[in-house]
């Protein structure tokens, strides 16, 4: 079955055939650089890196390119309201750029916490000021811009697809602020391509420009710098569904308006949101939760990614400790399930024979849970397969093993060097040790010994081998 994806532009499921056959040309918006990552962002970059291995698993050549906003982001998308980066350096007394290089590493180290695999390019909007000017002379050149109160405006009134790919359903009312219309606009829905009469007077980046020193709106960075690494019409485009009625609408404005070329992105598609009660996350509101919170909770990003993965991209997820709890209570499970089939299977390192070709019943799994990802990303349901296939008792458990890592490519829980990890110390326990330990701390509990008996636990546990006990005496598990 080939692979299909949800469109928001034209908002059905359609059979992905990309622009040039083999390659695929990936855009995600990437973070503004002046705070820490919220896990609702992280969902969104999460969803990216899964739709990029899933491509790479049926053999496209893809190229992720991620932009850095590190100028021109407003608090509001609309040109309302504060400029984010400026607000940011002024509360923490450093300049705009340390705010941005300090927030860009502290991203890249979530990201690579949380196993998403780096794009192949990674651009910073204040590098690519030239290509963002020249880009705005072409839409200029087409009669597409007026300037006004200083500023330069894209006129939406000349663009006949303007809000094609939020379906039209553009409602002034809801998307303008109300204290701050910009009387300069012509209409509401236009956007500033270039600032030069900015209303922070302590702006502290600007360039000059055929209009005047000054600073580019937001939306031209992902027009810009998409097109240069990616040329002029290319296949996904991705963000949250936050971003369908304004960013994308005026980035799709903006290059079609530039280059005449319709449709410039072939799918958009777009991750719904992660939400605390019923309330969405946002970073300027100041209340919102980081992975390092949920480390210091005692949760592995792991973990996360784990809960993710359990939900459709386009559902939106309730974030609570106690579903973080679930879900890393079934990771611990799924290791452990793997570590006794590495046991069984005599395998106590990952090892190139695991890549050897899965046959028989293991392919039925992989199947599964291949057809699961080519419906629009059914990560929920792949979990499922993965869970199929390591409690399938008529499967080998080299080929449980071998499939299951072969799963995890697509879908980034680091199974192979997880399920590993342990096994230096699992190793130096031998079943026959284990049993005598369990026999000894059976003995210690009968004559109410019960320090030597948690001693016991306790040093098992360091080497990787969980007791439980229930009525019926102890059995153990790799934890
Ligand atoms: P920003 O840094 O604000 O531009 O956001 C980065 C990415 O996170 C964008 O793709 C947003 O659409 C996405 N995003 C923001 N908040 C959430 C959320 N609560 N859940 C999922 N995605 C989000
Ligand atoms: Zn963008």
């Amino acid at each position: 079955m080939p692979l299909s994806l949800y469109n928001t532009l034209g908002r059905r499921i359609e059979t992905f055939i990309p622009v040039h056959e083999g390659k695929v040309g990936f855009y995600g918006c990437g973070p503004t650089v002046y705070n820490y990552a919220h896990i609702g962002n992280l969902r969104a970059y999460v969803t990216h890196d899964t739709l990029v291995r899933v491509l790479r698993r049926f053999g496209y050549k893809v190229t992720h390119v991620m932009n850095v906003t590190d100028v021109g982001h407003l608090s509001g998308d609309d040109d309302t309201g504060d400029d984010k980066m400026l607000k940011s350096a002024e509360e923490r007394g450093k300049t705009v750029l340390e705010v941005a290089d300090f927030y860009t590493e502290a991203f890249f180290n979530d990201t690579d916490r949380l196993r998403i695999q780096r794009p192949d390019i990674v651009c910073k909007a204040t590098e690519h000021i030239d290509c963002m000017i020249d880009l705005i002379k072409r839409i200029e050149a087409g009669g597409f811009t007026y300037n006004a109160g200083g500023n330069l405006y894209f006129n939406v009134a000349n663009f006949p697809y303007y809000g094609e790919l939020s379906g039209h359903l553009f409602d002034e009312q809801k998307t303008v602020s109300r204290t701050e219309i910009d009387g300069n606009k012509r209409n509401q829905s236009d956007f500033v391509l270039w600032f030069t009469k900015s209303k922070f007077e302590n702006q502290a980046l600007t360039w000059d420009s055929p209009w005047g020193r000054g600073y580019p709106g937001w939306h031209i960075e992902c027009s810009a710098m998409s097109m240069k690494y990616l040329g002029e019409q290319f296949d996904i485009h991705a963000g949250g569904i936050d971003h369908i009625q304004i960013h994308h609408t005026n980035e799709i404005a903006q290059s079609e308006a530039a280059t005449g070329k319709h449709p410039w992105v072939k799918y958009w598609v777009h991750n719904e949101f992660l939400v605390l009660d019923k309330e969405k996350m946002s970073k300027s509101a100041g209340s919102f939760i980081t992975l390092q919170n949920l480390i210091d909770k005692g949760f592995d990003p792991l973990d996360y990614r784990y809960f993710l993965l359990g939900g459709h991209y386009r559902n939106q997820m309730k974030f609570s400790v106690e579903s973080l709890k679930s879900a890393q209570n079934a990771r611990k499970s799924l290791l452990s399930t793997l570590r006794s089939l590495a046991v069984k299977a005599g395998i106590s390192e990952y090892t190139e024979r695991l890549d050897r070709k899965i046959t028989s019943k293991a392919k039925d799994h992989l199947d599964a849970f291949d057809a699961a990802l080519e419906e629009d990303l059914n990560t929920p349901r792949a979990l499922s397969s993965l869970w199929a296939l390591v409690k399938d008792g008529g499967v080998e458990p080299k080929d449980a093993l071998a499939a299951a890592f072969d799963m995890d490519k697509a879908i980034g829980l680091d199974l192979a060097a997880e399920t590993f990890k342990k096994f230096a110390a699992v190793n130096a326990v031998s079943e026959a040790e284990i049993d005598a330990l369990i026999a000894e701390r059976a003995a210690a509990k009968a004559e109410k010994n019960f320090l030597r008996a948690d001693e016991i636990r306790g040093a098992l546990n360091k080497r990787g081998v969980i007791l439980e006990d229930s009525p019926k005496g102890t059995t153990w598990r790799y934890g």
